[in-house]
This record gives C-alpha cells, sequence and structure tokens, in this order.
C-alpha cells in the first residue's frame, strides 16, 4: 500500500502513476488517483494493477494537472473494488489513507443518522465524509476535528476542491514523508523516498500527528497544537 502526492510545474498525473509504480513492492489490491484538473477535482482509480489504472486512464484522455494525490491500497474495510479503491471523494475532498481508522462505524452511523450517505465498505470513507461534514473553508481546521474523533492509523494526503493545487498531509502510526525538489518548486508527499527519488533526494520527516500543506510557492508544517513549525531539510543517503 502506498501513498504520493505532487505539486509542480510537471504533468502530475504521469508523476503519481509513476510514484505509485516504485511503491508496489508494498502490494497493493487497486491504485487511484484526484487530480486539479479544469477548475475541479477529478479522480480516477480500480481495482487491480496500475496498469489497468493506466487504461482507464487513457480511455479517459489527458488530464492535465500540476497537483495531485495517488494511492495504492492493501484492503483491510471493504473487499477490493473499484468502488473502495482510493481515493475517497465526497463533495469538497479527496482523501487518501494508509492504515486502519478503528472507530470508523460508530463515525459511519452518526453521519449516516444525519442524512450524509456512503458509497463505499471503507472505514476511510468514515474519515472523509467526517472531514467533508467539518469543512467550512479551513481546511487545517477540518483535519483537526476530524482527526480528535478517530482512533486508529493513518498517512493521509487530501485535496480540498476549493484550494487549488494545495495538498494536505499527516501521519500517526503509517510512515509519510515531505519531499522538494532541489529549487523548492516542486513538493511531494510519499509513503517512502524511493518514490520521489528519480526528482529529488531532499526530504523532511514527518512527526506523529503534525500537518503538511504543499503548495508551489512552498510548504508550511503545523504541530499537533496548532502552531507553525521550522523542520529541518534532509538529504536521503541512498540512490535508485
Ligand atoms: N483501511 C483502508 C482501506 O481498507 C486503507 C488500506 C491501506 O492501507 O491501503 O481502504
Amino acid at each position: 500500500c502506498g501513498i504520493v502526492g505532487y505539486v509542480g510545474a510537471r504533468n502530475a498525473t504521469e508523476v503519481l502513476i509513476e510514484g505509485l509504480r516504485m511503491l508496489e513492492y508494498r502490494g497493493y489490491d487497486s491504485a487511484g488517483i484526484s487530480v486539479f484538473n479544469n477548475n475541479t477535482v477529478k479522480t480516477v482509480k480500480s481495482l487491480g494493477k496500475i496498469d489497468r489504472l493506466e487504461q482507464k486512464l487513457e480511455e479517459i484522455g489527458p488530464l492535465p494537472a500540476t497537483c495531485g494525490i495517488g494511492h495504492t491500497r492493501w484492503a483491510t474495510h471493504g473487499m477490493p473494488s473499484d468502488i473502495n479503491a482510493h481515493p475517497h471523494a465526497t463533495e469538497k475532498v479527496s482523501v487518501v489513507h494508509n492504515g486502519i481508522i478503528e472507530n470508523y462505524l460508530e463515525i459511519r452511523k452518526e453521519l449516516m443518522d444525519k442524512g450524509i450517505s456512503f458509497v463505499s465498505q471503507t472505514d476511510t470513507e468514515s474519515l472523509a465524509r467526517l472531514i467533508d461534514s467539518l469543512y467550512d473553508g479551513d481546511p487545517v481546521a477540518a483535519i483537526r476535528g476530524a482527526l480528535a474523533r478517530v482512533k486508529g492509523a493513518y498517512a493521509l494526503g487530501m485535496v480540498f476542491y476549493d484550494k487549488k493545487d494545495v495538498i494536505y498531509a499527516v501521519r500517526k502510526d503509517n510512515p509519510l514523508i515531505v519531499a522538494q525538489s532541489e529549487d523548492a518548486g516542486e513538493f511531494f508527499i510519499a509513503s517512502d523516498i524511493p518514490a520521489v527519488l528519480a526528482y529529488t533526494k531532499r526530504y523532511y520527516v514527518l512527526e506523529e500527528g503534525e500537518i503538511a500543506v504543499l503548495a508551489k510557492g512552498g510548504v508550511t508544517f503545523i504541530a499537533p497544537d496548532g502552531s507553525l513549525l521550522q523542520k529541518p531539510l534532509l538529504t536521503a543517503a541512498f540512490t535508485l
């Protein structure tokens, strides 16, 4: 299972697919991406290998984009299927998740009682719909509010449709790094460094509960208490 995210001048769809291929060794049953395209966010996902996702993308036609998130899933809750594949896209937000949301049934029931409908059987959709229900223009507030409610392990990549070309990321008990190009014009998230090594060796370690906000102009880190953080930029010692 794996997560990738990209914002920069390259073709995001291609960078995401290449990144997901570098994470194939982690195992997966389905794959998908969400990219900002034509003032909306397009989500394409498929059961099976990344080749099948690529076939689907070819059928749809070119998806020019400079920002997006991608995922390979190793199903834990909900069988492997197109619908259960990530990203999980709601009206406002698209989410990729590695890990397990332990209290997802409770959250699901609570949201359904409020009239919110679900389309998948995953634990992740509960989190996506919870973030959506808390979102009122401030992604960090919605993410913090949702994470205060969930129990479990996660690495998350998120895009909010009205925050064009911005990626939000956070982790707890699942790996996730943030990387940036030498010229600081491109930013990445990834489960593991090999996913970005074709582009850069420069990365930040994201600690538990820290939120990263990646945009073309730079990356910002927010501590669990809400304050801004300065983090050291590291250099990966290994090569492909
Ligand atoms: N628990 C989530 C699911 O079953 C994420 C699985 C993963 O880590 O890929 O969809």
